[in-house]
Parts: structure tokens; C-alpha cells; sequence
């Protein structure tokens, strides 16, 4: 047995890349799942927290929806702690069931409007871009799903959230007033409040260097990179944060019993 607890596992580029399942991680996670408490985060914004269960147990894993975090779902939990309060969106339906199932209003005209969420949206028009910036300069809270700057889709990169957040960071002359997705490392709080875990427990999975490996080093938590996704073994060698562990695929981890 290991020190571990519960893994918190990145789906894109660990569970899947693009549309195209991961097999040897899939494996492994069929089998890690008799051991561990494995809960699933993404900071895509698009899909929701249905979706992505339906694809995770697709392929053999047990999960249930309160165990998937998307970066939408925390920025809905976030509005909800904060005070339920009229909100606008730039994003697709993956932000807006977090919002609905949580009871919170979605207004598509001010001028009152205390939230505006910003994720991807493929279907964004500069018109809506001004609308959101315009009810942020009026004081409604500015909400960031992510800041990805672009995620892989096949060989490509395509722009990400964090290209729209920067448009309207631009206009408004800010920062976000909260960035809900990764590396913040506010997933982690209520994970570990949630499973009543020790640090030394919780063990973070992904594929990234911007994202997963820095938001377990920030938050003090252990964290293997899985070189199934985003990152190069070249670019790790430049890395600044190293992650605990680095494996070619979750197998691997397996086979050297580091989980
Ligand atoms: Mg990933």
C-alpha cells in the first residue's frame, strides 16, 4: 500500500486525448479504482459533468457525477458560496447546467449583473465580448473557467478559454476576479474538506506542466506527470516545477508500485 488516498486524475490527455481514449491509462485506472478513491477533474469548460461520466464509464470506470470537478462546475460552486446572483455567460453548455442545477439566474441583458462567466465559446461574437466587459466595468465579478491559452485537438492547437478571458482582461484593464480550473488550487481545498483527507493522501494525475504539476506543488500535494498528453519529455527537462513522479503511462506507475 502507498501513502496515498485518493487520486485526483486530469481526464483530458490522461482518460482521453482529443476524442480518442487512452488505453494503457484506462487499463490502469480500472485497476487503480479497487484501491484508491479516484476523482476526475478538467478545466474544459464545454463539456458537462454528465458527458464526461458517460465517456468515463464508457470504458469500465465507475464514477459518479459528484466526483468529477470541470472548471465549470467550480465556477458555479464558487457564485453558489458566494451568494447566488444574476449571471452572464460567455461559454457553452457545460457552464450553463452547472449554473441551472444550482439554481443560479442566467441573465442575457444587464444592466443588473453581479457575475459574468467567461469559458470557451465556439460560438462567440463581439458583441457578446462587449456585453461582458461592459457589466464588468460596471462591477459584476469577473469569473475565469481557466486560462488556458490553447488545448490540443488531433495534431492542432486550437485557441482555449484563456484567449477569451485575455480579450476581455484587455478591455477591462484586470485581472479576473477568479480563475475557478486549474493550477488554482481550489479544487484541492474542497477535495481534500470533502474526503476529510491529509495532504500527504491526495495524489494529483495529469498530463500538463502549466496546469496539473503546479497546482499540486502550490498546494503541497504530490503529482505525477503522465507523458500521454500535452508534454514532451523535452519540455519537462526545461520545466521549473518538476512533478513527484513523471511515468510514460499510468501502467507504468503500476509496474514501479509508486501507486
Ligand atoms: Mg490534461
Amino acid at each position: 500500500m502507498t501513502q496515498y488516498g485518493l487520486l485526483l486524475v486530469d481526464m483530458d490527455g490522461v482518460v482521453w486525448r482529443g476524442g480518442i481514449y487512452v488505453a494503457k491509462n484506462i487499463k490502469a485506472l480500472r485497476a487503480l479504482q479497487e484501491r484508491y478513491k479516484i476523482v476526475f477533474m478538467t478545466n474544459n469548460s464545454s463539456l458537462t459533468r454528465a458527458e464526461c461520466l458517460d465517456r468515463i464509464k464508457a470504458v469500465g470506470i465507475s464514477s459518479e457525477i459528484n466526483d468529477i470537478y470541470t472548471s465549470s462546475a467550480l465556477a458555479a460552486i464558487y457564485i453558489e458560496k458566494r451568494g447566488v446572483g444574476r449571471t452572464f455567460v460567455i461559454g457553452e453548455a457545460g457552464i450553463y447546467e452547472e449554473l441551472i442545477v444550482r439554481g443560479i439566474p442566467i441573465v442575457s441583458e444587464g444592466p443588473e449583473v453581479d457575475y459574468v462567466v467567461v469559458g470557451i465559446d465556439k460560438y462567440l461574437t463581439y458583441h457578446k465580448l462587449s456585453k461582458a466587459a461592459s457589466y464588468i466595468m460596471n462591477g459584476a465579478i469577473f469569473i475565469a473557467t481557466n486560462e488556458d491559452p490553447t488545448y490540443p485537438v488531433g495534431d492542432r492547437l486550437e485557441p482555449g478559454a484563456g484567449a477569451v478571458v485575455s480579450f476581455i482582461k484587455t478591455v477591462v484593464g484586470r485581472e479576473p476576479d477568479f480563475v475557478a480550473g486549474k493550477p488554482n488550487t481550489w479544487i484541492l481545498d474542497i477535495v481534500v474538506d470533502k474526503y476529510r483527507l491529509k495532504k500527504e493522501e491526495v495524489l494529483v494525475i495529469g498530463d500538463s506542466l502549466h496546469t496539473d504539476v503546479p497546482m499540486g506543488y502550490r498546494y503541497g500535494v504530490d503529482t505525477m506527470l503522465v507523458l500521454t498528453g500535452v508534454t514532451s519529455e523535452r519540455e519537462l527537462s526545461s520545466a521549473k516545477t518538476k512533478p513527484t513522479y513523471v511515468v510514460r503511462d499510468l501502467l507504468e506507475a503500476l509496474e514501479l508500485k509508486i501507486i
